[in-house]
């Protein structure tokens, strides 16, 4: 089981400390040739505007575009920014979910908080978020599913996790906790892989 981490930015070491917890092979990424036989990957939380600048820099926009169309692929927050189709702005995008997003959601006096979340897809214990100068998302066209909202005191109950088909993303960081639930679900849930 090879997952690449996207590596130009960002979080990715943590991603990977996460997978190989579970048993997984975790596969820097920063050129087009890292892509190849990988089962799925993981996009990093960082900087989206960074991570596309990079992206384009070494010519792995359009070898990303077509690896996301076959395999399974999770954006964590920045990662969440860089899979959307719609943010609002000009910058480079993988751009393929059907979702429309509003980075920096949140303002800077409270751009980073924790929080528990409701997730039903992972059972019945809330899982404790944390939020670093996150996105949210402000829309989702059919077809995409819904799995996690903010507290409806926080941003009406914005949603945070989305679902399209083998396409995950998460508006927090997952991979800064120790509950590992949210990889686990990736990995078996969406991609498919053998993991207990
Ligand atoms: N604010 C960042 C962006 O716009 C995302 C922050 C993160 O990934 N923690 O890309």
């Amino acid at each position: 089981m090879q997952i690449g981490v996207l590596a130009l930015q960002g979080a990715f070491i943590e991603h990977e400390k996460t997978l190989r917890d579970l048993g997984a092979q975790a596969v820097e990424v920063r050129l087009p040739e890292h892509l190849n036989g990988l089962d799925a990957l993981i996009i990093p939380g960082g900087e989206s505007t960074t991570i596309g600048k990079l992206a384009v820099t070494f010519n792995l926009l359009e070898p990303l575009r077509a690896f996301v169309q076959a395999k399974p692929v999770w954006g964590t927050c920045a990662g969440m920014i860089f899979l959307a189709k719609d943010i609002g702005r000009d910058q480079p995008l993988i751009g393929v979910m059907d979702i429309q997003v509003n980075r920096n959601a949140f303002g800077r006096q409270v751009d980073s908080f924790e929080t528990d979340l409701t997730v039903p897809e992972l059972g019945a214990d809330p899982f404790h978020a944390v939020f670093i100068r996150a996105p949210i998302v402000t829309g989702v066209s059919d077809g995409v599913q819904v799995l996690a909202r903010l507290p409806e005191d926080n941003h009406k109950g914005g949603i945070v996790a989305v679902r399209q088909g083998h396409w995950l993303a998460t508006a927090f960081h997952p991979e800064l906790t120790p509950d590992n639930r949210f990889h686990r679900y990736f990995l078996r849930e969406v991609a498919g892989l053998p993991v207990e």
